[in-house]
């Protein structure tokens, strides 16, 4: 009787601040999701314990501790000026400097940043590294743009997202658009903007001027030792299994590349156009050199394999059979319809390598159908986990080597699960995944804000 009471008072609680979060945030529909999605997981945690209804917790964490949104000018390659729009979202600074990637696409807007700043706030938290939580972008296209073109671009972002960032405050990395070269080019305008070397103010840098061997591995091997716990916890492994890993970027690409040294078959991957098939499975010597070296579209490999198929649609992918599916392209690639079919098709496991790649009504599906769910903020945490590396080995000006920075992600990772998994089992519903990560992700952040004061 009094856990109903003060689950129905949680459940009031958690219904009054997401009204709260639409109205103030209207037409921000990703926001919304990512926000409900953590909202419906922290109820038992809100009716054990009224210290964070007290302390006004919810109303806080929803709130960016600040937003900012700025002009890109640059000029094209044609002379002619072309004006872009610039963010970073810093959320949370609990537990460490904000921390998380800087996406370029077309698509990247107030509500998409915001999404990916909230999660990572749970993400970072996961990782047991002191790491708060942050996201940034344009709604530039990289698709098609010369490498002058690129860096102009990428210097003229830097020339204002500079001023708000550095080793102690804010240290962005890579997301979808963002990989090593335009790091280089970001890192490269800072320093002039700056007039001395801050190595730790961005991650994923080149190995030369302070990068970590095995960060860019790190969102897709995580992705894979997280999923191999979920498969152990069952007795199950990636060996004799089909997999099929959508994306073709810096995820996907290591996601497929430690699934097959597991011993999955990796079938398909994709781009935003469509995708490939191989029964027998990829080769992903060929990916690798389309995707990282050649810059083509993935519908290129056909004509090197004969005997594999495109098809030229990139949501179809969920339609090919498989044991596993890793999603590592992007936000809602998995609907109700498509979550459905892997059901159908037997799937066992779905790792989301990408960040929120499952719609709500999708996770649920799996969810119900006894599918193996781990969720995006817990798998692709080693991306992440290991920029956090990344910050330690320039605060101490030393470079660990790949065995050691892979052997510290998989201890990482099964941290991760582990944690997640006791806290599934602590508030009352056993192997739920998404609801462990919510609630350890959430806890440690909350207890910090909590200790801090209403600052
Ligand atoms: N963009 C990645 C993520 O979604 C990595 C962020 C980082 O390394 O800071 O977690």
């Amino acid at each position: 009787k009094v856990l109903d009471s003060k689950t129905e008072e949680a459940r009031l609680y958690v219904d009054r601040v997401f009204s709260s979060v639409k109205e103030r945030n209207p037409n921000e529909y990703e926001f919304h999701q990512a926000v409900k999605e953590v909202f419906d997981s922290l109820v038992p945690v809100l009716a054990k314990d009224p210290s964070y209804s007290k302390n006004g917790i919810l109303e806080r964490i929803v709130e960016p501790e600040r937003v900012i949104s700025f002009q890109v000018p640059w000029v094209d390659d044609h002379g002619t000026v072309q004006v872009n729009r610039g963010f970073r979202v810093q959320f949370n600074s609990a537990i460490g400097p904000y921390k998380g990637g800087i996406r370029f696409h077309p698509s990247v807007n107030t509500s998409i940043v915001k999404f990916l700043g909230f999660e990572q706030i749970f993400k970072n938290s996961l990782t047991g590294q002191p790491i708060g939580g942050g996201k940034g972008g344009a709604d530039f296209d990289p698709k098609g743009k010369s490498d002058a073109e690129i860096m102009r671009f990428t210097q003229s972002f830097m020339s204002e997202l500079g001023k708000h960032i550095g080793a102690d405050t804010d240290v962005p990395a890579g997301d979808i658009g963002v990989s090593a070269r335009e790091i280089g080019y970001m890192f490269g305008q800072y320093k002039k903007m700056r007039g001395q070397y801050e190595a730790g103010v961005l991650t994923g840098k080149g190995f030369s001027y302070g990068g970590s061997l095995a960060r860019k591995e790190a969102t897709g091997y995580g992705t894979v030792y997280f999923v191999e716990e979920m498969l152990k916890d069952k007795g199950l492994t990636f060996q004799g299994n089909t997999v099929v890993v959508s994306g073709s970027g810096n995820v996907s690409i290591y996601a497929m590349e430690k699934a097959i040294q597991l011993g999955g078959t990796v079938v398909a991957c994709s781009d935003s156009n469509g995708y490939i098939y191989d029964e027998a499975g990829l080769n992903l010597d060929t990916i690798k050199r389309l995707k990282e070296v050649e810059n083509k579209r993935i519908s290129e490999y056909v004509k090197e394999h004969p005997q594999a198929k495109y098809i030229n649609d990139c949501t179809a992918i969920w339609e090919v059979p498989c044991n596993i599916a890793l999603p590592c392209a992007t936000q809602n690639e998995i609907d109700e319809y498509h979550a459905k079919t892997l059901v159908n098709n037997g799937v066992l496991a779905v790792g989301e390598g990408a960040n929120m790649p499952s719609t709500l009504e999708a996770v649920h599906v799996f969810q119900t159908n006894g599918v193996l769910f781990g969720p995006a903020k817990a798998v692709n945490a080693g991306g992440v986990a290991v920029s956090a590396l990344e910050m330690a080995q320039n605060s101490m000006r030393l470079s660990w080597t790949f065995d050691e920075v892979d052997a510290k992600l998989q201890q990482i990772m099964k941290n991760i699960y582990k944690t997640s998994l006791d806290a599934s089992y602590e508030y009352g519903d056993p192997g739920n995944l998404v609801l462990g990560a919510n609630i350890a992700g959430f806890k440690k952040v909350a207890d910090a804000m909590i200790s801090q004061g209403v600052i």
